[in-house]
């Protein structure tokens, strides 16, 4: 058995609940893609990029998410109309979570929206360092080590945990879909120009 986290927006309008999280039962990435790097600039929370512009994500199974407070400020947004969904509270814009439709079930939190690991060092107590960095080709500066190719084995493990949560029935509850797959809460895709205003500055608009 893992541990239950406290799940919180910076402001604390926002709460729910991680269940049973173990370095075993998430999967970790540092995320260095443009798209990632988009969504927090959107929100104007550059401040959770790490130095190479990557977003510290934990994936975990939906149903061990839930939120019981606050759910009038979730809201998402999507880069493009076949893009993911970016969840987000619209109080203070944290990010929440990233899925796509529940049919590929998963969360993607970035580690600001868990309370209690907000700190590098519980952080990797509590998840297990990274599984990996990825899209290196477009982190700022540098790219961190194995980060610009494919990650054959990380890759594996995030299609093995995936699938593991779907054939387990463990899409449901979703946080933020209900049962047609329809979204709970308000959706928007950004306009054109919106996405090209908050493109990383290091990488062509695309
Ligand atoms: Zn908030
Ligand atoms: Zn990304």
């Amino acid at each position: 058995m893992g541990r239950d986290l406290e799940i919180e927006c910076t402001c604390g309008a926002v709460h729910g609940r991680a269940r049973d999280v173990s370095p075993d039962s998430v999967n970790r990435v540092v995320c260095l893609c443009a798209d990632c790097q988009t969504f927090a600039r959107h929100l104007g929370r550059a401040d959770l990029l790490d130095p190479n512009g990557g977003s510290d994500i934990i994936q975990l199974a939906p149903n061990a998410v839930s939120f019981d407070r606050g759910t009038d400020k979730i809201a998402a947004i999507r880069l493009g109309p076949k893009g993911p969904f970016r969840w987000y509270s619209t109080c203070c814009n944290t990010p929440l979570g990233n899925t796509t439709k529940p049919s590929l079930p998963f969360v993607g939190i970035v580690y600001e929206a868990f309370r209690d690991a907000r700190d590098p060092a519980r952080r990797d107590e509590v998840f297990g360092p990274p599984r990996a960095s990825i899209w290196g080709q477009n982190a700022v500066g540098e790219p961190p080590p194995g980060s610009t190719k494919m990650n054959v084995p990380f890759l594996l493990r995030t299609i093995r945990m995936i699938f593991g949560w779907k054939l387990g029935g463990r899409a449901w509850p979703h946080p933020f879909f209900d049962r047609s797959s329809e979204p709970l809460y308000p959706v928007r895709v950004l306009t054109r120009e919106e996405r090209a205003s908050a493109r990383p500055a290091h990488r062509a608009a695309g």
